[in-house]
């Protein structure tokens, strides 16, 4: 499998890379998104002998082509097993019909950090590991999170050798219990960072420590945030593992995705690329509802970001939405740049009638706000006995506002378990959602963090001073 950048062509003719090259760049140096050249196909037949496996056995077919020979068998095999033996329940992302209103919950919160993320970055974490090992090198995770990545990449990493992590985050934007899930991990690989700003600020702070390419060089930076296609890889896997439960390859289900990058429901895209019956995809976004007014008008307008309920989706600039854009324009990776350099100098991108009306073929979307999302909450709990925290119930609103056909079965995600936001789930339904076992005694673990200005510079000379006082032999490493 080769890989392409969505900006390819932009900056001369770079070679074609392999599956180890963009799992450990994440981000394309030309600042595209990486892709692979041509989605890997699974027909019919393939499909239909795939129904009854077990979660680690799909994720393995499914997910073989895009890696190629970067593991052997046996060692891949290893890997997805490890990744998923870190999951509360052997199916994974469990399956479950609301009554019989034909609306399915897709459980993705059972991982180590509660929320959808972990089933890609359990099993990131342990690919980077093992390359990097292989290696004999070192790299420097530097991300942004709006919450749920930054545990989630975190708890994939820690304590390993030939990773240092440094995690951004708004200050005062997250809930406690995702600061908690960060600042309570006390591994002296992981660094953490409250920036006074917003989520898209602290995007565009990762994203400049990778435009500077000499530093991105010496710390050898690696993105681990949706942008980073291994992720989304990893969560092509649970498209077709509900949809084969739910009458694949015979008859097509529909997906409701509450959105803030566009990761999440990309993968989705990429499953029905590669051969799955999906009838279409319903967009979920709270009052950030720049993709929302996209779907709507072909026109992508940024404003400013105000937080609610489902802090994971308070997001502006979707930088995953590159990808959708880049079949957009055709994949032309030099018109796509050109749009994507006046997006950013002017706050608008149009596109023509025709890519519009193809793209809402495929992808309904809508908005709820906040009374709405507790009123979801409160629903949900009343009619179905289901506790959802409020991402999810984004999703479990417009899931029903977009049904086409009602005969199509329609898979609500469940992004997040409901105690990582008890606080919205106690206004909407009177009860405290409690946190899991394992993470019982959260409220009362030690932190550890640092605060930064929105300010590049600071954040690169903190990134320098931490790395040039750790471990010594890395370091000869990393100037070698
Ligand atoms: C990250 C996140 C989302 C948004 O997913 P994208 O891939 O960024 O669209 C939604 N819900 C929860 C709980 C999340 O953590």
């Amino acid at each position: 499998m080769r890989y392409i950048s969505t900006r390819h062509g932009s900056q001369g003719e770079p070679a074609p890379l392999g599956f180890e090259d963009i799992m450990l760049a994440g981000l394309a140096r030309d600042g595209g998104l990486y892709l692979p050249a041509e989605w890997p196909q699974f027909s019919k037949a393939e499909i239909a002998a795939m129904k009854g496996l077990g979660y680690t056995e799909l994720a393995f077919r499914i997910m073989r082509p895009f890696v190629g020979d970067t593991f052997d068998e046996a060692t891949f095999r290893r890997l997805i097993a490890e990744a998923y033996a870190s999951f509360e329940t052997p199916d994974v992302a469990p399956v479950k019909p609301l009554g019989d209103s034909g609306l399915h919950l897709m459980e993705l919160f059972h991982g180590p950090t509660l929320a959808f993320k972990d089933v890609a970055l359990q099993l990131l974490g342990r690919m980077l590991d093992h390359t990097l090992t292989a290696r004999n090198r070192h790299a420097t995770i530097v991300g942004a999170t709006s919450g749920d990545t930054g545990s989630a990449a975190i708890e994939a990493v820690r304590d390993r050798k030939t990773i240092d992590i440094f995690m951004l985050f708004p200050h005062g934007r997250v809930s406690e219990v995702q600061r908690r899930q960060m600042t309570t991990v006390l591994a002296p690989n992981v660094h953490n960072i409250a920036i006074q700003g917003t989520f898209d600020d602290c995007q565009d702070l990762a994203k400049a420590c990778f435009n500077d390419l000499a530093f991105r060089d010496r710390h050898a930076l690696t993105a681990v945030n949706s942008i980073n296609f291994a992720r989304v890889m990893a969560q092509i896997v649970y498209y077709f593992w509900a949809a084969l439960k739910l009458g694949a390859p015979d008859r097509p289900v529909a997906f409701t995705v509450p959105s803030g990058n566009f990761g999440n429901v990309y993968a989705g895209y990429a499953a029905k690329q590669m051969g799955l019956p999906v009838s279409h995809f319903v967009v979920g976004a709270n009052s950030n509802d720049i993709l929302a007014r996209f779907f709507e008008t072909g026109v992508m307008t940024m404003s400013e970001v105000v937080p609610t309920y489902s802090p994971s989706m308070d997001i502006q600039v979707s930088s995953n939405f590159e990808r959708l854009l880049f079949d957009l324009y055709d994949r032309n990776g030099v018109t796509l740049a050109d749009a994507m350099t006046a997006f950013r100098s002017t706050g608008t991108l149009k596109v023509g009638a025709n890519a519009l009306a193809g793209v809402r073929q495929l992808f309904d979307a809508g908005r709820v706000d906040e009374p709405a999302t507790l009123a979801a909450i409160a629903d949900c709990y009343r009619c179905f006995g289901e506790t959802i925290d409020p991402h999810t119930a984004v999703g479990y609103a417009v899931a029903q506002q977009h049904r086409r056909d009602t005969s199509v079965p329609m898979v609500v995600l469940a992004t997040a378990h409901p105690a990582k936001f008890p606080d919205a789930v106690e206004k909407a339904t009177g009860e405290r959602p409690k946190l899991p076992a394992r993470l019982g005694d959260l409220m009362d673990r030690a932190e550890r963090l640092d605060g930064l200005p929105n300010d590049v510079e600071a954040l690169k000379a903190m990134i320098d001073e931490r790395r040039a006082t750790s471990q010594a032999p890395v370091r000869a490493k990393v100037r070698s």
